[in-house]
């Protein structure tokens, strides 16, 4: 049985004041849950007010990205070693504003996977096709070549440490979303994908989380589907009463 994971990305909101009021709210109506896993990822500069305001709690925290390497001159970036330190379990890797404004190419994300698991943290892989290639019936070639690049070399052992988000990237904080069965379809495809690549023992291990506008009126459609097994949360995992409602959802 996979545990449901919802994770709320703040991306770029939320000072570490706001971000500290925030968890704290969280924690208070959240913290006695169980059955679902709650991951927060804030900015870099409120990782250690998140961290002190959910502690005591259920509540785990994750980082939007990392560089790869373990220390090093590479001005502007932050090292596995540092997300660890700070109390991280999580780390988002690929997501695809990462890609698209960054320029992270599967060859980065796979760098950055294999040297998350190394330091013990829980690479979230974003995947996802834009909306140009799902209208060119491109998503499972684009989902497969994002998967396959972000999993090179990996055995199944360390495979099955890690979470998947699949984002159509059309969906993604645009209001519009993937139907539920739209979005199981495609998760249906990434676990026989991995099933191939690997085995079923461990394609049946890996939680695959559903990400793109999902909000409190659609997340228990997307959820109650037979390989959804989460949600990641941009816009609405930045309002506590929004997020409190997907995470019930889960439950
Ligand atoms: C995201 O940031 O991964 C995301 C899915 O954003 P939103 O929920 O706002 O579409």
């Amino acid at each position: 049985m996979r545990t449901p994971i919802i994770a709320g990305n703040w991306k770029m909101y939320k000072t570490q004041n706001e971000a500290f009021q925030l968890a704290s709210t969280l924690k208070q109506r959240l913290s006695n849950l169980n059955s679902v896993k709650v991951v927060l990822c804030p900015p870099f500069t409120a990782l250690a007010s998140v961290k002190e305001a959910i502690l005591g709690s259920n509540i785990l925290l994750g980082a939007q990205n990392m560089h790869w390497e373990k220390e090093g001159a590479y001005t502007g970036e932050v090292s596995p070693e540092m997300l660890l330190t700070i109390g991280c379990k999580y780390v988002i890797i690929g997501h695809s504003e990462r890609r698209s404004y960054f320029f992270e190419t599967n060859q980065t994300v796979n760098l950055r996977v294999k040297s998350a698991l190394k330091f013990g943290l829980i690479p979230i892989i974003c995947v996802g096709e834009r909306l140009e290639e799902r209208e060119a019936n491109k998503t499972e070639q684009v989902v497969e070549n994002h998967i396959k690049g972000a999993f090179a070399d990996l055995t199944g052992n360390l495979a099955e440490e890690t979470v998947i988000a699949y984002e159509p990237v059309w969906a993604i904080g645009t209001g519009k979303t993937a139907t539920p069965s739209q979005a199981n379809e495609v998760h249906l495809f990434i676990r026989e994908l991995l099933s191939s690549m690997f085995s079923k023992e461990c394609a049946d291990k890996i939680n695959i989380l559903y990400g793109g506008s999902v909000k409190p009126d659609n997340s228990k459609q997307l959820l109650d589907m037979s390989d959804i097994d989460g949600a990641l949360v941009g816009g609405a995992s930045l309002d506590a009463d929004s997020f409190e409602k997907i995470v019930r959802s889960a439950t």
